[in-house]
């Protein structure tokens, strides 16, 4: 039977462009340029080694995001995978963590799981939650943040380093992962992989579809809220240590002033 492998990619606001909130204290998503979050494009990867090593298994990419994320999709497509669903709504705006799991599980039962490969975090809310949010609404197993990973057996089975020690940890199928920017480097898309990745089906729902009240996400539904936000303040030049034998001491009180050691 073939396995099927579901990952979630993220479309972030490019981290090099200049940001901002909007009014609402939201992301002003329509003023900065977006791209697929690099972190996700380690899960493509090992969603297509896992794939490669499997009898038959199809990919299925998955995004909730503004119109724009089908950016996100084209490019995990290129890369390699099958198909994509992308979840769009206007009542998505201001949706949390939380709101982003239930869309996410929703749309995973929609598409049909055997394994659902996640990112370690996301590049712009880097909050590392998803994964596991994903797998407690799902009832599924979580092994996560994984430099290694594969299936077999009907198990999949990982490593995860740890600042002391390394992890052997394995899950019966089906189960959610989340692997690292240890896992390998990921592939570039090949032209041929972007020309075929034009002709791959990209599937749009709504709330609607996946029977959600727009109630249940949003800026209504959020258990989080920001109440303000302040600019960064602009750069100033810095203090300059020149050393004239004592430079070592000046750059130890320096950072002992700032409580960095
Ligand atoms: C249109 C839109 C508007 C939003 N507005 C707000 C807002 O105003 N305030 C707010 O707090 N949050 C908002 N969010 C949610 C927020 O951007 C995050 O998606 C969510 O809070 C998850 O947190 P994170 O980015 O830290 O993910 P992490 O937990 O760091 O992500 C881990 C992994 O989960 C998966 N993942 C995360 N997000 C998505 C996604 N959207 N689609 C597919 N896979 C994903 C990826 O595999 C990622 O690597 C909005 C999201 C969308 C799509």
């Amino acid at each position: 039977m073939s396995l099927r492998i579901v990952v979630c990619v993220k479309y972030v606001p490019d981290a090099t462009g200049d940001r901002h909130f909007a009014e609402d204290l939201t992301v002003d998503r329509d003023d900065v340029d977006g791209l697929l979050s690099e972190l996700d494009e380690y899960a493509v990867e090992q969603a297509l080694q896992i794939a490669d090593e499997a009898d038959e298994a199809e990919i299925t990419v998955l995004t909730i995001g503004p119109e724009d994320a089908k950016d996100a999709l084209r490019k995990a497509l290129s890369m390699g995978a099958d198909k994509a669903v992308h979840v769009e709504d206007d009542d998505l705006h201001g949706t949390d963590a939380v709101g982003t799991s239930l869309v996410l599980a929703k749309a995973v039962e929609h598409i049909g799981y055997d394994l659902i490969v996640c990112g370690m975090a996301s590049t712009d809310g880097g909050m590392g939650v998803l994964p596991a949010m994903l797998a407690e609404r799902l009832g599924l197993p979580q092994v996560t943040l994984l430099s290694e990973v594969s299936v077999e057996d009907g198990k999949v089975t990982g490593r995860r380093d740890g600042d002391a020690a390394s992890e052997q940890l394995e899950a019966a199928l089906p189960a959610v992962v989340s692997v690292t920017d240890q896992s390998g480097e990921a592939r570039y898309p090949s032209f041929k992989g972007i020309m075929a990745a034009k002709k791959k089906p990209v599937e749009s729902l709504d709330l609607s579809d996946l029977g959600i009240e727009a109630d249940e996400v949003g800026l209504e539904g959020a258990w989080t809220a920001v109440d303000e936000a302040t600019e960064r303040p602009a750069r100033t030049a810095g203090t300059v240590v020149t050393d004239e034998g004592e430079g070592a001491k000046q750059l130890a009180e320096f950072l002992a002033g700032q409580k960095f050691i």
